[in-house]
C-alpha cells in the first residue's frame, strides 16, 4: 500500500458483463417470428439493444437490460413503432415484483449491476440511490446546490482520498484513494474467488479490503499491502504472521447486524479447507463469543491494542464497535487507547447469514451514530487525531456522501460488493449451498461459478461509478475535496421535517 500521491491514476473501466445468459433486465423486449431479420432495429437504435457491435443477427437475444423503456416511445426511433413487421413488443418485467427488499429495491439492485458492468451510470430510468425504506438514509437528501457554485473541473482534479493515520505516531502514513474499504468477509462466510476479486479491486484502486474472521488465505498474499487483518472475538487463524503483513489491523468487537450475539458458522461451511485455516474440525459449527472475554474496560482494550503494536510495529489499529447508546464515550476511550480508526457499525448491514430481528432492533442506525460521535470527538479536542469510519447499511454512492457530510471521514462496505457480483438479496447466505449466485459458499463447485478477474472488474467498476457520482455532488457544492464534506450536515434535509410541497420536490428530484 503506498501513500496517495498528489494526482491518482484510477484504473480504466473494463465490461465485465452478467455471468448469466438471460440478465435481470428492467424491461422485456420479445421478437416474434415475422421478423425477417432485415436489421432496421439494429440500426436505428442508440442503445445497442439489437445489436452487438453493429452486427444484427436474427438468433441474438436483445441486450434488454440496455433498454431505456417506455419513454423510448417520445424518440423517433423507437424500434417497437418502426419496425416494419410489427414484430417487436416490450413489457415491464414482472420479476422485478418479486427481486429485491424495500432496503435494497429491484431498481438499486439493477442500477449497480449496470454500474459493475460498464464503470459507468446506467442510461435508463432507474432509482438507484435511495430505497423505499421510509426511514434511514432514505429520508436524508442534500439540499438542492445553487446554480452558481457549480465547479467546472473534471473528476481528475477531484480529491476522493482519505487519510488513515492522523494521529503523525511514526506508523504507516497511509491514505486511501477512495473514501470507502471494504468490509470484513471471512473464508467460510464468503467463496474464495470473491475474496480474492475483493483483494485485487482493492489493490487497483488503492483502498483495503479485510479478512474477516476467518484467518488469512495464501491465495489472498499477493494483495498483503492491501489487506486488513481482523482479530475478532473468536481469534480463528489469528496468528503473529497475520498480524505483522497487515497495513492495518481491525479489532472486531462487534457487529452492527447482531451486537451482543458474536458470530455463527454452520457446521455446513467448514470445509476441510476452512476448518485447516481456521485451526478446527471439518463440520463443525463455529462460534466467535461476544465479547473478547480478556477485555472489560478501555485499559484491557489499550492492552490489546499494545499487544499489536508490538507484533506489527508499522501497521495502523483500527477498532469495530457497534453503535451503543453512548457511543460517543466509546470512541473517546478508542483514541485514548491508541487507535488510528474507529468504525462504527451500525444496524441493517449484514448479510442474510445476520438474523433480522437483530438487524432491525439492537444497534442504532448508522446516521444517528455519526453525527453524534463527530460532534463530541471535535468537542473534546481530538476529532483531527482520528479517522471516523462508519459502515452498517450503507449501500449507494450517495449513502456514502451523506455519511460522509453527516461526520464520518469514509465508509466501509460489504453488501454493495456482493451486489456487484450480482448477488440477489435472497437472504440465504448463512447455509453451505444456500447462495444461488456462488457467492456465500464454500462449496467448492457453486464457488467456481465466479472468476477472480470478473469478480475485480466487477468491483472496481462499480467503485469508479460510484466515484463518478461524488465528483458530481462535490463540484456542485464548489468542493475540490471530499474532506470539505465532512461533516457538512448543513447540506443535508431530513424528509419529515419539511412542508409538504417541498418535501414532494425532493421526492421527485430523487437521491
Ligand atoms: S426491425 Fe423488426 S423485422 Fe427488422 S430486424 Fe428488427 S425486429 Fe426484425
Ligand atoms: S445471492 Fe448469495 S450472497 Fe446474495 S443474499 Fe442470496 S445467498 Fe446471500
Amino acid at each position: 500500500m503506498e501513500t496517495r500521491k498528489e494526482v491518482v491514476e484510477f484504473p480504466l473501466a473494463k465490461l465485465a458483463p452478467s455471468r448469466y445468459h438471460n440478465t435481470i433486465s428492467q424491461y422485456i423486449i420479445k421478437r416474434s417470428a415475422s421478423c425477417n431479420e432485415c436489421g432496421l432495429c439494429a440500426r436505428l437504435c442508440p442503445q445497442g439493444v439489437h445489436s452487438s457491435g453493429n452486427v444484427y443477427s436474427g438468433a441474438l437475444k436483445p441486450y434488454m437490460d440496455r433498454c431505456t423503456g417506455f419513454e423510448c416511445a417520445a424518440n423517433e426511433y423507437y424500434c417497437i413503432d418502426r419496425c416494419p413487421q410489427k414484430a417487436l413488443s416490450i413489457q415491464l418485467n414482472p420479476l422485478l415484483e418479486t427481486l429485491g427488499d424495500y432496503r435494497w429495491t429491484a431498481e438499486m439492485l439493477l442500477g449497480h449491476w449496470v454500474m459493475a458492468e460498464t464503470g459507468d451510470l446506467p442510461v435508463t430510468k432507474l432509482e438507484y440511490s435511495t430505497g423505499k425504506s421510509n426511514g434511514g438514509f432514505d429520508r436524508i437528501r442534500f439540499k438542492t446546490p445553487r446554480q452558481n457554485d457549480y465547479l467546472h473541473i473534471p473528476d481528475k482534479e477531484i480529491d476522493t482520498s482519505v487519510k488513515l493515520n492522523r494521529r503523525n505516531d511514526g506508523r504507516l502514513p497511509l491514505s486511501i484513494n477512495i473514501p470507502v474499504y471494504g468490509g470484513g468477509m471471512s473464508f467460510g462466510s464468503t467463496a474464495l474467488p470473491v475474496l480474492i476479486g475483493r483483494a485485487r479491486a482493492a489493490k487497483k484502486l488503492g483502498t483495503l479490503t479485510c479478512t474477516g474472521e476467518g484467518g488469512y488465505h495464501d491465495k489472498i498474499l499477493p494483495y498483503a499491502g492491501n489487506v486488513i487483518t481482523q482479530v475478532a472475538t473468536g481469534l480463528f487463524g489469528v496468528r503473529e504472521e497475520t498480524i505483522r503483513r497487515a497495513p492495518m489491523v481491525e479489532f472486531k468487537y462487534a457487529q452492527g447486524a447482531k451486537p451482543g450475539l458474536g458470530g455463527h458458522l454452520l457446521g455446513d461451511k467448514v470445509t476441510a479447507e476452512v476448518a485447516a485455516i481456521r485451526q478446527t474440525v471439518i463440520g463443525n459449527a463455529l462460534f466467535s463469543p461476544f465479547p473478547f472475554h480478556s477485555v472489560y474496560s478501555v485499559e484491557d482494550h489499550k492492552k490489546q491494542v499494545d499487544w499489536v503494536k508490538q507484533v506489527n510495529i508499522e501497521g495502523l489499529i483500527s477498532v469495530k464497535v457497534s453503535t451503543p447508546v453512548d457511543c460517543d464515550m466509546v470512541a473517546v476511550g478508542i483514541y485514548h487507547a491508541g487507535a488510528h480508526v474507529i468504525h462504527f457499525d451500525g444496524s441493517y448491514g449484514g448479510t442474510g447469514a445476520a438474523p433480522d430481528i437483530a438487524k432491525k432492533n439492537i444497534a442504532m442506525p448508522i446516521e444517528y451514530a455519526i453525527p453524534r460521535v463527530h460532534r463530541f470527538l471535535v468537542s473534546e479536542g481530538i476529532r483531527d487525531q482520528i479517522t471516523l469510519i462508519a459502515s452498517g447499511g450503507i449501500r449507494s454512492a450517495m449513502d456514502v456522501a451523506k455519511a460522509i457530510a453527516l461526520g464520518a471521514d469514509g465508509v466501509v462496505i460489504g453488501t454493495a460488493e456482493l451486489v456487484a457480483v450480482e448477488c440477489v438479496r435472497c437472504g440465504h447466505c448463512e447455509s453451505g449451498r444456500g447462495c444461488p449466485r456462488g457467492i456465500a459458499t464454500t462449496d467448492s463447485e457453486l464457488g467456481q461459478v465466479i472468476s477472480e478477474e470478473w469478480a475485480e472488474r466487477r468491483i472496481v467498476n462499480m467503485y469508479l461509478a460510484w466515484r463518478k457520482q461524488w465528483c458530481e455532488l462535490l463540484r456542485q457544492y464548489r468542493m475540490r475535496s471530499i474532506k470539505e464534506l465532512v461533516g457538512r450536515s448543513d447540506l443535508l434535509v431530513h424528509l419529515d421535517y419539511l412542508e409538504e410541497q417541498e418535501r414532494n420536490n425532493y421526492l421527485s428530484y430523487g437521491g
